[in-house]
This record gives structure tokens, sequence and C-alpha cells, in this order.
């Protein structure tokens, strides 16, 4: 069994998708890993210490000779068709940005796999990338407000008079915006969070922060995997008018609300900007889907009447090492499914974790939702 970790470094992006600590678990007398020179430089992992953890390091043959191939976003389409008929490819794929790449994916007979879909179910949590990666992002969201916010974050009482603590409003209150309270707490800000599912009251007072009650009647805001459900156009409205005061008043708003598969709902409007005291920090972790504030320019920090608007994509990137090394504590669970003892490959179609994930088996693509996308190109 081949294991091959490809360099992503090409593509901008920092992480990768197998540490030295993680192979050293994999590594085995039937189990080989194969990493591309360099896959780990932007990460602070040198080739030496993949050699040290019992890799081995390889060129762009990799691709060809795996038998299964960990990456961290999707590979370039001639990447893929470099792949062998049989071999598996897990990665945080974005599929639905990706069809012409499922498409080469299953005509060349490869099983890929989108760590976006897993079940988040309790057996799943170790290999759950979508919270190990939203963690990172919500603690460096904090880091980048306080990097560009005019006053500290703690109270300070010195001689020359005290410092009132800066106050943070965290709109989203799901993996990212639980960790984002709890970092922001840390540095001594006060806190105050909203999430339109009443079930997060709890979670974000144990993690430090005062829960803004709304009178929205979301009591059915939840769907049955425990995500949001889209609010309507007019309950949007209302908590759009309704979240005002606490912008206005906020030092720094950060916000994380996502609906899946749908775009970021637009919670800050325009004029709510303007009435933000100069200074002000927004940083918008809902960039990568358009964005939480109607101003945010995805991928740019932008100001507006002296508030800054930090629209940044791939925050997780920016944390690279630790993010990396949660990343493949994740992609290691997943493949403890898929190896046997003996070294031999088996996907259990009918185990629901891996169900949740493949995209594409044996030559077709099998995954209902892709099917459905597939089926409107
Ligand atoms: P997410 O990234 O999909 O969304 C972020 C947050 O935005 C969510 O908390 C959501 O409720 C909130 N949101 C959506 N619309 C909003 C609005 N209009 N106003 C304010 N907030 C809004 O969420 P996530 O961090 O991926 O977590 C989703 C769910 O999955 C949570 O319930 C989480 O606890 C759960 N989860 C379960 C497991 C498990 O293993 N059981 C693991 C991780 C996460």
């Amino acid at each position: 069994m081949k294991i091959f970790v490809p360099n992503q470094t090409q593509s901008d992006e920092t992480r990768v998708a197998m540490v030295p600590a993680a192979i050293k678990k994999i590594v085995s007398p039937v189990v080989q890993v194969l990493v591309e020179r360099n896959a780990g430089v932007l990460s602070s992992h040198r080739d030496e210490a993949y050699v040290g953890a019992g890799a081995q390091i390889v060129g762009d043959d990799g691709w060809a000779a795996a038998d299964v191939v960990l990456v961290v976003r999707a590979p370039a389409i001639e990447q893929a068709r470099a792949m062998r008929s049989g071999a598996v490819l897990i990665g945080m794929l974005s599929p639905n940005k990706n069809l012409e790449l499922l498409d080469a994916l299953a005509q060349q007979g490869v099983s890929a796999m989108a760590m976006e879909y897993l079940p988040r179910i309790t057996r799943a949590q170790a290999m759950d990338t979508l919270s190990s990666q939203a963690n990172i992002a919500g603690y460096k969201a904090v880091i980048l407000a306080a990097e560009k916010c005019p006053k500290i974050f703690p109270m300070l009482m010195t001689a020359a008079g005290t410092l009132q603590p800066v106050k943070v409003f965290v709109i989203g209150a799901g993996v990212a915006g639980l960790q984002a309270i709890a970092t922001a707490r840390r540095l001594g800000a006060v806190v105050t969070a909203y999430d339109v599912r009443p079930a997060v009251k709890e979670q974000v007072q144990s993690v430090g922060a005062k829960f803004m009650e709304l009178p929205l009647e979301t009591a059915g805001a939840q769907d049955a995997g425990g995500y949001a459900k889209e609010l309507s156009p007019e309950q949007q409205a209302r908590q759009r008018e309704m979240m005002k005061k606490a912008i206005r008043e906020s030092d720094v708003v950060i916000t994380t609300a996502a609906i899946p598969g749908k775009p970021a709902p637009k919670l800050i409007p325009a004029d709510a900007v303007g009435q933000m005291q100069p200074g002000s920090v927004i940083v918008d972790l809902a960039a990568e889907t358009g964005g939480n504030c109607e101003l945010t320019e995805p991928g740019k920090t932008i100001e507006k009447n002296g508030v800054t608007i930090i629209g940044i994509l791939n925050v997780p990137a920016t944390v690279p090492f630790h993010a990396s090394q949660v990343y493949a504590a994740n992609l290691a669970g997943m493949l403890k499914l898929m190896i046997t003892k003996e070294g031999q490959l088996k996907i259990d179609t009918a185990d629901e974790v891996i169900a949740g994930v493949l995209l594409c088996h044996g030559g077709a693509i099998v995954h209902p939702r892709m099917k459905e996308l597939m089926a409107h190109v």
C-alpha cells in the first residue's frame, strides 16, 4: 500500500495533508508513505523530518504510483489524470466548484472523497476537518482583529488612568464562533454573541460570553443535522435591524454565520457599518461564501469611513503548522477506516462515514448531491 502526500505550494496552499508525527503512526511493514519534495516546507516541516518519521521523499511521480493520495485542496486536472484506476483521493475537494475535476476523476476510475461532506456524527468527530479548520480560523480571526484594532483588548488600570476592555460581538456561534469567543475572552475582551440556533445559548455562556436574545422566533431554525436553516427574508430583515445597536456599540465584530450549501446571509448592511465608531474592525469569516457584511470584499482588507473590514480567505492556511497537524489527524482517522491490517484498501460503501464523503467510485459519480448537480450541467 502506497500513500502519497503531494506538494501543494503551487496552488498558494501553505498547509500539508500529512505531518511527520501523523506519518509515524501510519507507516508499517505493509504501508509506505511517499511525500513529494518540499511538501511541508510552508508549514515548517522539513523533508528530513518526514524521512525521520519513516516516509520516502519522491517527485511528482507519486501521483501515478499511489494507492491513496492525500491532499489539502482539489488537485489540478492533469494531476488527477495521472492517478491510477482504483486509487483513492481524499481531501477538501470543494466538489460543487470542481465538477470538471470530478468528471475526470470518475473517468479515471478514482474513488474521490470530499472531507467537507463528512457526516457530523459522534463516531466521525476525529475526522471532522470542517471543525478542525474552523477552530483555527476562529482563533485567528481574533488575532487579526486585535492587530488592526487601535485599542488593546484587556481592561488596564494604570497610574495613567483606566483603559476599558474592547467590546467584541460574535455573530454565528458554531465551531469558529465559539473559538473566537474563547480567544477574545482570553485576551480580556467583553464578548457578546448571537446565533440563530437557540441551542447554542449555553455553549456561548460556557465560554464566557453574553448571549444576545433576539425576539425572532427561531425555534425551528435548526435542522436534524444540527445546522442552521435559512431564515425567511422578513426574519433576516428583522435580525439585521435588531443587531444594529450591538454592532454600533462594538469595537470588533466577528461574523461566522453560514448556511450549508447557500451563500452567507447578509447580516451587516452598509448603513450599520456607517454607524460604527472609527477604528472599529469587522472580521468576516464568511467571506469564502460571499460574506456576512454587505461591504466585505472577499480576499481583501478594506476601510470604509474608518472601519476596517477584513474579508480574508483560507484563514486556516495562515496558521499552517497547527492547521496541518489537526488536518493530518483527521485524515489518519479516515485511513484507519479504509486500510486493513494486511495493508489492503477496503472501501465499505455501506459505512455511513464512507458513503457520506464518497463522490465517485468504480468509474461513476455516486454521491446523490453530486449526481443532482452534474445532471444540471
Ligand atoms: P456553520 O459553519 O455551518 O455555521 C456557523 C454558525 O452560523 C452556525 O452556528 C449557525 O447556526 C450560524 N448561523 C447561520 N445563520 C445565522 C444567522 N442568520 N444569524 C446568526 N447565526 C447564524 O456551523 P459549524 O460551525 O460547522 O457547526 C454546525 C453545527 O454542527 C453545530 O450545531 C455544531 O455544534 C455541529 N457540529 C457537530 C459535531 C458532531 O460531531 N456532532 C461536530 C462539529 C459541529
